[in-house]
């Protein structure tokens, strides 16, 4: 895809992951990235992730002090081990203090943490200083502005973030400036405390700058090489996606493809700014370009396959529900009623079945089924339990006839029974649900008979 715009100078927003960020060489590699264009003068790092099988996050250091904090225990010992990841870092970096030439300290910052967190331990304070000292290094290394994040990033009371006026605020302080580091994954709370976003929440943070910055593209570093058409781990070396809509994406993460944080399309998708997945360990691939809409044709009828297991299905059955008012609704309203989300509702002329998370379901399962029987007296009502469901997604299946006839075909050649079918009325998906044990081989046969045969 072409990286060159009309309005002559562009801007970009580069966000790197805690694996690109994780030690002093893999901070040099993303330093490296940022200097190689002039247009990413934008950086919102994450918190040094894992260096190794089996090493431990830093933010996950960071919960386990808050842990023990809150306890009224001593935290020295893990707050040592946290200083010791970051001094590896300034050191590895060989960074200077600006003013004194002295080698790089975060002494200071790391006295006012044990001040805070032996006086009023707060869990996200705690938390959020993983991508706040990260980004105070990254700032020096590279001789950018420095922005705490606590300044420009908002969240109502309700905990949601505040999009308009984080907008207009972190806006109006980008306008001035000419390049800067902003920490990812956390802002100010309603109260005016840190408050983080959920995990991996610095992909939103990065989206939230680009937003702001009315940036060109939102460059998200990562440890791979963009989106896969199916998980890696269920199908061997699968095909990398090269362009996926905003909408495409959202149906995939949502059944469970992880890359991205799967709020983080939102304030892009305002602007329309284009994500580009990339590599900090093969900064030469192109990634993966998450668009609005594109022109380009998928390399395949589909574009991507992501599915979850653990569904459970509740089939409710009522001779003639189709010609009564009001039936769905008063279903609905059982689940309502438990606080259970509903994931799907494939209905028939007289069924209906309402799909949800077994593990949200279990414990309140014959609470649902009593309001069901006092709500819409139906005839019967079975539960089945163990059902997986599987999303295939492409803007490719809308012009192409076949499509659900091939994906079915593979499924019986393969024999899995499919348990359940739901298209959206997009022609963007079609939802198969089979049962959790033949979760694998069902992805397995969709892969093959659209991107490895491609008949
Ligand atoms: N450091 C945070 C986490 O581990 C946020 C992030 O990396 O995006 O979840």
């Amino acid at each position: 895809m072409s990286q060159k715009t009309g309005s002559g100078v562009m801007k970009k927003v580069v966000k790197f992951g805690g694996s690109s960020l994780a030690d002093a060489e893999q901070f040099r590699k993303a330093a490296d990235i940022v200097r190689a264009d002039k247009s990413r003068i934008f950086v919102v790092p994450s918190a040094p992730g894992r260096r190794f099988d089996g090493d431990t996050k830093v933010t996950d250091l960071l919960y386990k002090m808050d842990e023990i904090a809150e306890k009224g225990e001593k935290i020295d010992d893990i707050l040592g081990k946290i200083r010791a990841r970051y001094a590896e870092i300034a050191e590895g970096l060989g960074i200077k203090d600006s003013a004194t030439g002295k080698p790089f300290s975060l002494d200071d910052e790391f006295e006012k943490i044990r001040v805070k967190m032996t006086t009023e331990p707060e869990r996200d304070y705690a938390a959020s200083r993983g991508e706040y000292l990260n980004s105070l290094i990254m700032a020096r290394y590279l001789g950018f502005e420095f922005i705490d994040a606590r300044e420009v990033i908002f969240f109502d009371e309700n905990g949601v973030l505040d999009s308009e006026k984080t907008n207009n605020v972190l806006g109006d302080r980008l306008k001035n400036a000419k390049n800067a580091v902003l920490p990812g994954f956390y802002g100010c709370g309603a109260d005016g405390r840190v408050k983080t976003f959920s995990r991996g929440g610095s992909d939103i943070t990065g989206s939230i700058m680009a937003r702001a910055a009315k940036a060109d593209v939102y460059e998200n570093w990562t440890d791979v090489s963009g989106f896969m058409v199916a998980d890696p781990r269920v199908v061997e070396d699968p095909e990398s996606i090269d362009t996926i809509t905003y909408r495409e994406l959202r149906e995939l993460s949502y059944m469970g493809a992880s890359v991205l944080h799967e709020e983080a399309i939102f304030p892009v998708r305002h602007e329309g700014i284009p994500i580009n997945i990339r590599n900090t360990n093969r900064p030469d691939d192109d990634g993966t370009w998450i668009v609005e809409s594109t022109c380009q044709k998928p390399k395949f009828v589909i574009t991507g396959i992501a599915g979850k297991k653990d569904f459970c299905s509740v089939i409710i059955n009522k001779a003639l529900m189709n010609s009564e008012i009001g039936f769905c609704r008063k279903v609905l309203q059982a689940f309502e009623e438990s606080g259970i989300s509903i994931e799907h509702m494939p209905s028939g002329i007289d069924t209906m079945t309402v799909v949800v998370h077994e593990s949200e379901f279990l414990d309140k399962e014959q609470h649902v089924v009593s309001a069901i029987h006092r709500l819409t007296d139906p005839d019967t009502i079975d539960i089945e339990a163990d059902l997986a469901l599987i999303a295939i997604v492409g803007r490719g299946m809308k012009s192409m006839r076949g499509t659900a006839g091939r994906i079915f075909a593979a499924l019986a050649h393969a024999r899995v029974n499919v348990r359940m079918i739901d298209q959206g009325s997009s022609e963007l998906n079609i939802i198969v649900g089979v049962e959790n044990k033949d979760f694998e081989t069902a992805i397995r046969a969709i892969y093959d008979i659209f991107v490895t045969t491609q008949i």
